[in-house]
This record gives C-alpha cells, sequence and structure tokens, in this order.
C-alpha cells in the first residue's frame, strides 16, 4: 500500500489518486482506488493494445458489447487488437438490463476462460462484467461507449434480481478509458442522461450531510469537495453538452468518472446517490415487472433529481423548519406498500420500519436537522433551488426528458415512485425527511396531479 498524504483542505485532482491508497488527512480513514488510469482523449484506438500492456493484462481477452456499442466501438476495438488473442461477445437481447439473465449469459460466454474482461457500452455492460469479473476474479478495463452514467468506476454493483434492485458487490476497472469522438458520436439523450446523474449529486451531498448528522453515517469532507466541485464543474458546460462537443463530452466522462471514484474511495453510494436515485430506482423496478421497456437511469435520476430539490424547497426554503404534519398508519402504509411492491412487497416490508420515529428521538432529530440547515443547509438550498427551472432547461437543450409522462410514466407510477421508493432502500434522505415531517405523501400528490410545479 502506497502512503499518500494530501494536504488539509486541498481538493485533489482525480488523475492524483489513481491506483492510490492514502489515510485521509479529514476522515481518518484509508481510502483506497483500485482504478489505475482514467484516460479520455481522441485517437484512442491506436493506442488500445500499448495501453493493455501497459496494465499488464496478458492472455486471452473477451471484450463484452451488445449490438449497438459493437458498432460504436466493439468493431474497430477488436480489429485494433488484431495482434492479441482477443474475442467478442454481442448481447443480442435489445432490452439488456444488469440482471440475473446478463449475468449468467456472460458467464456462458467465458467457456474458455479469458484471462480478462473489456466492457465496451455505458451502465449496464459495465455493471454486467463488473459482477462477473467479481466472480471469477478476472480483472477488467471499460471502454466507455456514452458519458450517459457515473458507474463506470464503481466498485459496487447495482443489480435487478427477482424484480428487485439491490446494490451488490463488484470490483473496480484496472482502467477506464474514453474516445471523444465516440464519446460525442453517442445518441444526444445519453449525454443528457449523464448530466442528470452527475445534478443528481447536488441532492446525494445534501442528504449525506443530513444523514451524517441525524444518523451518524460515514462521511469524508474531503470526498464530498471532490462531488461538489464536479458538480459545479459541470453545470458550466451544459451548453456545450447541447451541442455534442467532443471535448465536453469528454469533460463529462471525466466528471462522471470523478464521482464513480468517489464512490470507490467511500466504499459506499453515499457520495453519489440520495433520494433521487431511490425515486429512479422504484420506476426502474415497475417497469421490470410490468415487463416495460425501460428508460436511461440518467433520464430517470435526473427527473429524481429536480423532484427531490423542489421537495427540499418547499420543505426548507423558507429558512425555517417545515410544520408537522400526521403520518401514515402501520396498517396504511403496509397496505400501500403491497399495492405498490406486490410480489416483492414482503421484501419491502421487512427492511423498513413501518412508523418514522416520533417522541424524543424525533424532537432531538428534528433539532440536528435545524441545525444543520442554519449551519449549512439553507445557504447550499440557496445555491440550487432557486435553478430547477434552469436545470430543467438544460436537460431539456440536451434532448432529454425533465417530467416522468415524457418516459411514458402516469401520475399513479409518480406518485408512488415520490411516495414508496424511500422503502426500497432504508436509508436518510430527503424522503425520509419528507415522511418524517408527515409532508411525503401530500408532497408526492401535489407533484403527480401537477407535475410541472417542479419547474415553476
Ligand atoms: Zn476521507
Ligand atoms: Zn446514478
Amino acid at each position: 500500500m502506497r502512503d499518500h498524504k494530501t494536504d488539509e483542505m486541498h481538493t485533489p485532482d482525480i488523475e492524483e489518486l489513481m491506483g492510490k491508497s492514502f489515510e485521509c488527512p479529514e476522515c481518518g480513514r484509508i481510502h483506497s482506488m483500485d482504478t489505475r488510469k482514467l484516460i479520455i482523449g481522441e485517437g484512442l484506438f491506436v493506442d488500445i493494445s500499448r495501453e493493455i500492456d501497459e496494465l499488464g493484462l496478458r492472455g486471452k481477452g473477451l471484450i463484452v458489447c451488445d449490438r449497438n456499442t459493437y458498432k460504436a466501438a466493439g468493431c474497430r476495438l477488436i480489429e485494433n487488437l488484431a495482434d492479441r488473442d482477443v474475442s467478442l461477445f454481442v448481447f443480442e437481447r435489445e432490452d439488456l438490463h444488469a440482471d440475473a439473465h446478463s449475468v449468467g449469459r456472460l458467464m456462458i460466454a467465458m467457456a474458455d476462460d479469458p484471462a480478462y474482461l473489456i466492457a465496451c457500452g455505458s451502465g449496464t455492460i459495465t455493471d454486467t462484467v463488473r459482477y462477473v469479473a467479481f466472480l471469477t476474479k478476472k480483472p477488467f478495463i471499460v471502454f466507455a461507449t456514452a458519458a450517459s452514467v457515473d458507474g463506470f468506476a464503481s466498485g459496487s454493483t447495482p443489480l435487478i434480481v427477482d424484480g428487485f434492485k439491490t446494490t451488490y458487490p463488484g470490483k473496480a476497472p484496472l482502467a477506464v478509458l474514453a474516445d471523444t469522438e465516440v464519446l460525442a458520436a453517442a445518441p444526444r439523450k445519453m449525454t443528457a442522461a449523464g448530466f442528470g446523474d452527475v445534478l443528481a449529486k447536488i441532492v446525494a451531498v445534501i442528504d449525506w450531510k443530513l444523514a451524517r448528522d441525524v444518523g451518524g453515517e460515514l462521511f469524508c469532507p474531503l470526498i464530498c469537495r471532490m462531488v461538489e466541485k464536479a458538480v459545479d464543474d459541470c453545470i458550466s458546460l451544459s451548453g456545450e453538452l447541447a451541442k455534442a462537443d467532443p471535448q465536453a463530452c469528454g469533460k463529462l466522462m471525466r466528471v462522471l468518472s470523478m464521482t464513480g471514484i468517489a464512490m470507490q474511495m467511500m466504499g459506499t453510494t453515499r457520495p453519489a446517490s440520495g433520494g433521487e436515485h431511490h425515486i429512479s430506482h422504484l420506476l426502474e423496478m415497475k417497469d421490470i415487472r410490468l415487463a416495460r421497456r425501460g428508460s436511461l437511469h440518467g433520464d430517470k435520476v435526473g427527473i429524481g433529481t429536480l423532484i427531490s430539490l423542489y421537495m427540499y424547497r418547499e420543505m426548507f426554503g423558507a429558512h425555517s423548519m417545515p410544520e408537522q404534519r400526521g403520518h401514515l398508519s402501520e396498517k396504511a402504509w403496509t397496505e400501500e406498500i403491497r399495492r405498490v411492491f406486490g410480489d416483492m412487497a414482503e421484501r419491502a416490508i421487512s427492511i423498513n420500519e413501518s412508523c418514522p420515529p416520533e417522541g424524543e428521538v424525533w424532537d432531538e432529530q428534528k433539532k440536528i436537522i435545524e441545525k444543520s440547515m442554519s449551519e449549512y443547509g439553507y445557504a447550499y438550498l440557496d445555491k440550487y433551488c432557486g435553478r430547477i427551472g434552469e436545470f430543467a432547461s438544460m436537460i431539456r437543450a440536451m434532448g432529454g426528458p425533465v417530467l416522468a409522462g415524457e418516459l411514458g410514466y402516469d401520475k399513479q407510477d409518480l406518485y408512488d415512485a415520490i411516495a414508496f421508493s424511500k422503502e426500497v432502500r432504508p436509508k436518510f434522505t430527503i424522503l425520509r425527511i419528507a415522511e418524517r415531517f408527515g409532508r411525503l405523501y401530500e408532497l408526492a400528490s401535489a407533484i403527480a396531479a401537477d407535475p410541472e410545479i417542479v419547474l415553476r
């Protein structure tokens, strides 16, 4: 393990951290990053064989694509790796998800025991390869074909198993490579999705800080600053991203890698995922349950972000604590969970409390929230919550959706996602805060009845 001390309050660049392990001067924990290289630039195909050599990868390699990513980059990868023992596996399934089926299918394709894997694609392919690489203890690298998601460099795997989206272990890639021309040629909506996944960090950061204060969750100020800086850098790129400028797409990819690496260093998804991701997860689980064609992760996450910021604004925008209202009864909650989760209801019931905390416990938590809001929360929300409409315009200019209806979700889907996605994970987020104040279900009803109120 190499030692790498950083100065206090210094916010490191991604390159300073690649492949390193260091004792954090701010949180005192050891942060490790297994990803050794991040290469984003033009003309990467030419050097791909040398890069693989430099990573120490020898023997048989397997490139994993779907039909689209084969055309976008897989065909050129195989051409440029003609000097090596590399074969190709192409997923033929149209509506590919990172799930038990894709993991099993890839395992079958590995009968000749490749020494390493190359995930050529975006989130779904990378997550599938990541889990298979973890199971088979093989190294892998990512050749990203779209700046659409932040999970490339992550060390954990979100997988859908038996209809439930859960975070499984995984391993980080040895390297993440992205050719800026390939990124810029990706469908524009994929870039919009990547931008939405970056905006999500605005919610993730404040949810994380409040979870630290209220629930004593592990927190690192250095990693949090890295994520905050990445978000602000990305917002300023929105105009160029709307024009599919290759350099801007490369910078978006860098930001997405940075937030993925923040998760890897923290060992949890907290730096990059809050209530907005839960909204997305429930919509995705519903699609799978009803065998509907899904949409991009970042699309749903972007919509979840606009909604979560609106909820923060409605509750804390006046720089005061929201009025306390009543809760759902245990019976009503259980019935609603059964309605929303169907076959998966027992699982959702087993991992969640049926009632939010009340009495002294909640009084104490409220005092903490009030103190945190005064210290940093109100100022943070002032910075972002007045810009919800502007963020929506940025996503729209890139060709992405800003309302759940644009992705085919109806009012009931939207209500359920806001009101009951907190049960997907027992994590403290804006959704839990709204529930504890007795405001969640009324906010969900108001947004479902008129989804555009969020944007005004
Ligand atoms: Zn730290
Ligand atoms: Zn995400």
